[in-house]
């Protein structure tokens, strides 16, 4: 192995990995030529993210314990939401785009516990991303889940 390869497998083990979430997320928005007004990370319970009309999203802090994948899966979804509100076929197109194995990402994540409450969010929040609940919009009866 490189010298070279080592180095670029170590860039997660940054001092600040709070600051390279949100930068991450900035490189994002650019790529998705979205514009958020306020980046910010947050305590949440219930969800891994959200993002408001207004052009705030918020990510969970737990993201930082997650996989590089997880967390792009959830920065794509909430920006994507700067450009379409609902889960609707531009959505899941674009989303699939950037990250194609959303579906698979998605999935795994609901190893996670979930909250009993979760979808049972603030009103006012329309688009965030309850937990275990990651394939929302694809509605809640599940049939022929094996391919
Ligand atoms: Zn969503």
């Amino acid at each position: 192995m490189t010298l070279k390869s080592m180095k670029s497998k170590s860039m997660k083990s940054s001092l600040y990995p709070a600051q390279d979430l949100r930068r991450r997320t900035m490189a994002w928005a650019i790529k998705l030529k979205v514009n958020p007004r306020v980046v910010r990370l947050q305590d949440m319970r219930r969800k891994w993210g959200s993002c408001t009309t207004a052009g705030t999203v918020t990510l969970a802090m737990d993201l930082l314990s997650q996989t590089s994948e997880f967390q792009d899966y959830v920065i794509v979804h909430e920006l994507l939401h700067l450009r379409y509100p609902a889960h609707g076929r531009l959505f899941k197109a674009c989303l699939g785009a950037h990250v194609p194995r959303w579906r698979e990402i998605a999935e795994s994540a609901e190893a996670y516990p979930p909250s009993p409450t979760a979808g049972a969010g603030p009103a006012r929040q329309p688009t965030s991303l309850p937990r275990g609940q990651l394939r929302h919009g694809r509605g809640r009866t599940r049939s022929g889940a094996s391919r």
